[in-house]
């Protein structure tokens, strides 16, 4: 039996989780996405990913950036590895892809701000 803090909403519920025979058996979840959450982190662990690129543009030094979708657990910091070589050179819309599926997880890198946009007039 191991216990984690539920990551789904804010009001991370103390699960425990432990194997019963070929399926798993939670308790403390307040809800079925604890359930399925502490399963996920049993078998093939999920995340997302939130950060920031350099840009080239003085009044916008970094964009903050985020994955399309979520990743295994094991290939954040390799992606991490892929974003902080990135430089982000022309303006981009919030939602613009800064790095299409990265290393061929089928996951985007989007842009979480339009800081870039110039503006209208
Ligand atoms: S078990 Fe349900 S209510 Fe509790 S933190 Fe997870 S998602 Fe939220």
């Amino acid at each position: 039996m191991s216990e984690l803090v539920c990551i789904i909403c804010p009001r991370g519920c103390t699960l425990q989780v432990g194997r019963e025979g070929d399926t798993f058996r939670v308790t403390g979840n307040s809800c079925k996405r604890g359930e399925a959450f502490a399963i996920s982190e049993q078998t093939a662990p999920m995340r997302t990913l939130c950060t920031t690129v350099r840009t080239v543009f003085p009044e916008a030094p970094v964009l903050p950036v985020r994955l399309s979708a979520e990743i295994p657990k094991g290939q954040i910091f390799p992606v991490m590895e892929v974003i902080r070589a990135v430089t982000v050179d022309q303006p981009v819309d919030m939602g613009g892809v800064i790095l299409k599926n990265v290393l061929g997880l089928g996951v985007d890198v989007v842009a979480a701000s339009g800081l870039l946009r110039p503006a209208d007039g």
